[in-house]
């Protein structure tokens, strides 16, 4: 009996008699499986596909994220900026002809890319970027939108830790030498948000500054954002306590006009904080994007930053209005990670798994979520920008080709093993890439 029905020849027959194969899975892939790969990546290639989770721009832009990198962290193998494969990048987005970036041939680079934007003006440049990857729009994760990137094919999520930094954070600033870097950007940023609502100074009691926290995210939602971001990983534990309001009112009343919060104080008015932001998200239809995994900075706490602290949050029947992404979805923890997708308001992100794997490694994260909740995951690639020479370009351009490679891996295994026909591979491909993540957003994006 021929259990396999991974062949083009049989492929009808899995569409009239069901969307699994013709028979038990089994636990290797056959011989077929490198045909099989070939043949699924030039359709995976050629499928428009929605960026989820990405920050575009150019290196000298300050607005491209709402914090820095702290100098001299470490990172690993495959992000650093002498990845070779970022030179493929070159070769493959600008026709970059040689096979080192040494200072020299480095310059060929910059003034290509020069050439490009005068070429291309305004927001064309990006856009020509997108064609080049076959993606069709792009989350734009920035602090504030650029006039260089189109609206309409560069949606933007927006930063909302900074409402959680309202007061003296001398103590917090002084923790360690990143959250010197970070603490000081979100003070900034929640500074950026009062000028835009032409507020002064902190409201005087806690009602006045939930208004003003909505107004931002009302403002914001109809400047054309389609969600708000968290990084709050970065900046303290993700296990959030459930204060009343009475307790987050005396707080905001003790410490707004000045005075060092102790640290279980300003958690406790945070956590309450971030719940009135997620409950908001659900009024708004304004998805709440979460940074769930290991992060920059060498004082990254995983274990207090780890995403099954939020499980209580995402499993809360009070924010089930909220819909949650959960933005590179929990790394290296995503095993667990993809359980929480099982609540219907809950999506994971795969961006930087793909660029933080090799595509061999990545491909089995990418099975094992097709093969769980393959209706609740989204395709991102969290560019950003190197440097002056490597840009956000070449890092869109190894996430994007790195996350197709490993999806057609992934589906070409799940055929060959006889979990699925080929037929149903091409819609988890599609969803995956494109529709799981704009369902999302109704007819806000493409
Ligand atoms: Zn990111």
């Amino acid at each position: 009996m021929k259990l396999s029905c991974g062949t083009l020849l049989c492929f009808p027959l899995c569409i009239v008699g069901s969307i699994f194969g013709s028979g038990q899975a089994r636990p290797f892939p056959g011989p077929d499986v490198q045909q099989i790969y070939q043949r699924l990546l030039p359709q995976i290639e050629k499928i428009p596909a929605f960026d989820h989770h990405a920050h575009p721009g150019f290196a000298d832009d300050p607005d491209v994220d709402a914090m820095a990198a702290p100098p001299d962290a470490s990172a690993a193998l495959r992000t650093r900026d002498d990845n070779p494969e970022l030179i493929v990048a070159a070769k493959a987005l600008f026709g970059y002809p040689y096979s080192d970036l040494s200072p020299e041939h480095a310059k060929w680079l910059v003034a290509k890319k020069e050439e490009l934007k005068k070429q291309y003006p305004g927001t064309a440049y990006f856009n020509l970027i997108l064609d080049k990857l076959s993606t069709e729009s792009s989350v734009a994760n920035r602090a504030m939108m650029p006039d260089y990137l189109d609206p309409k094919r560069f949606p933007w999520v927006f930063f909302v830790d900074s409402f959680l930094w309202p007061f003296d954070n001398q103590r917090e600033t002084a923790r360690n030498p990143d959250q010197g870097v970070y603490i000081p950007l979100q003070e900034k940023m929640l500074h950026r948000w009062m000028l835009q609502e032409h507020v002064t100074r902190l409201p005087a009691d806690l009602s006045g500054y939930l208004k003003f926290i909505s107004q931002v995210l009302e403002d914001n939602r109809s400047k054309g954002g389609i969600a708000m971001k968290f990084e709050v990983a970065y900046f303290r534990p993700t296990t959030f306590g459930d204060p009343t309001r009475e307790q987050a009112d005396e707080l905001y009343q003790r410490y707004a006009a000045g005075g060092v919060p102790g640290e279980k104080e300003y958690r406790s008015f945070q956590d309450y904080i971030f719940r009135y932001l997620i409950q908001e998200g659900g009024r708004l239809h304004l998805p709440v994007h979460i940074h769930t995994a290991i992060g920059i900075g060498d004082y990254f706490n995983l274990s207090q930053g780890n995403i099954m602290n939020l499980e209580s949050v995402l499993r809360d029947p009070r924010y089930r209005d909220t819909t949650f992404v959960m933005i590179h979805g929990g790394y290296p923890l995503e095993r667990e990670a993809i359980w929480l997708a099982a609540m219907k308001n809950v999506y994971l992100d795969s961006s930087f798994g793909e660029l933080a794997q090799y595509p061999s490694a990545f491909k089995d994260t990418l099975k094992m979520w097709l093969e769980t909740f393959p209706d609740k995951i989204t395709f991102g690639t969290d560019c950003f920008p190197y440097n002056q020479v490597l840009g956000a370009e070449e890092s869109y351009w190894l996430g994007a080709e790195s996350s197709r490679q490993a999806l057609a891996a992934a589906l070409a295994e799940m055929i060959s093993e006889n979990e699925i026909t080929e037929a149903r591979a091409l819609e988890f491909a599609h969803a995956y890439l494109h529709d799981n993540a704009v369902k999302l957003y109704g007819d806000r994006v493409h």
